[in-house]
């Protein structure tokens, strides 16, 4: 379980982007985010991930505080909206990447890159370089090169924001079962209140830094 207590956070002497917010992450679950743009997702999850910290507050792991705890020594995997990828490798070498620097073994290796690949559609894109994908075809690959490895919790930020509706809805589907499939534990950020609704185990609704409500997408939705 993962806690954030009373976390405001600052950037420069004016902008306030959280506002002594508590929230907690619990295990294997998949708790969205749910905003506007500017809300303050992305600094919670930056603050999650320890690369960004809070101005006072405290972030805490099973109830020991992780301030101090470097980011690669969290073990978050993270995806963003807009995650390089190594251009000099193929889409095939791209997403086993996390894998080799983990140590697995060729066929562990083989096997979740055609998994991964299945789920998002990139199959067929395996050999081919970064530079010659489509926007889409892009953030799909780095999504999946942060989801194919184990991690103890994954941080998807805006991950399917730039995907068209089908295949919006198809990815947002096969992510779902994936991860309960996995049993992970996942913060996935939205802008859109459907994708909320579909997707959270939890939902916390945040606006100008302040979680506003925060539930299961049954409790939101019958609240007035
Ligand atoms: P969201 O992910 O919901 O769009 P962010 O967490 O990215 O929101 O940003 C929250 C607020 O903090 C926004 O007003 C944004 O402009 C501001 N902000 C984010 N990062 C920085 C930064 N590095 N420096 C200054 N302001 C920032
Ligand atoms: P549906 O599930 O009905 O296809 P969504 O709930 O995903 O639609 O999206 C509803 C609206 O929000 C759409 O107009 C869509 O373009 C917009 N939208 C969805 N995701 C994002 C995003 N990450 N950023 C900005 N707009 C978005």
């Amino acid at each position: 379980m993962y806690e954030l207590k009373a976390v405001h956070k600052r950037y420069g002497l004016a902008k306030v982007a959280l506002r002594k917010i508590d929230l907690t992450v619990r295990d294997r679950e998949f708790l969205v985010i749910y905003g506007p743009a500017g809300a303050g997702k992305s600094t919670i999850l930056n603050i999650l991930a320890g690369i960004t910290r809070p101005t006072s507050g405290d972030v805490r792991r099973d109830g020991v505080s992780i301030l101090r705890v470097p980011p690669e020594r969290r073990d978050a995997a993270m995806a963003f909206e807009n995650y390089a990828l190594y251009s000099h490798l193929s889409v095939g070498e791209n997403l086993a990447f996390p894998l080799r620097a983990r140590g697995l073994g060729a066929a562990e290796i083989a096997s979740r890159v055609a998994r991964i690949s299945g789920i998002l559609g990139i199959g067929h894109l395996l050999d081919r370089r970064p530079g010659l994908l489509s926007g889409g075809q892009r953030q799909r690959v780095a999504l999946g090169r942060a989801i194919i490895r184990p991690a103890d919790i994954y941080l998807l930020d805006e991950p399917v924001g730039h995907l068209d509706a089908k295949l919006r809805h198809k990815i947002r589907a096969e992510l779902k079962a994936l991860a309960d499939d996995l049993s992970a534990t996942v913060v996935f950020t939205t802008t859109s209140s459907r994708e909320a609704l579909a997707l959270g185990d939890r939902v916390a609704v945040l606006n100008e830094g302040r979680i506003e409500q925060a539930g299961t997408p049954e409790e939101l939705y019958h609240r007035p």
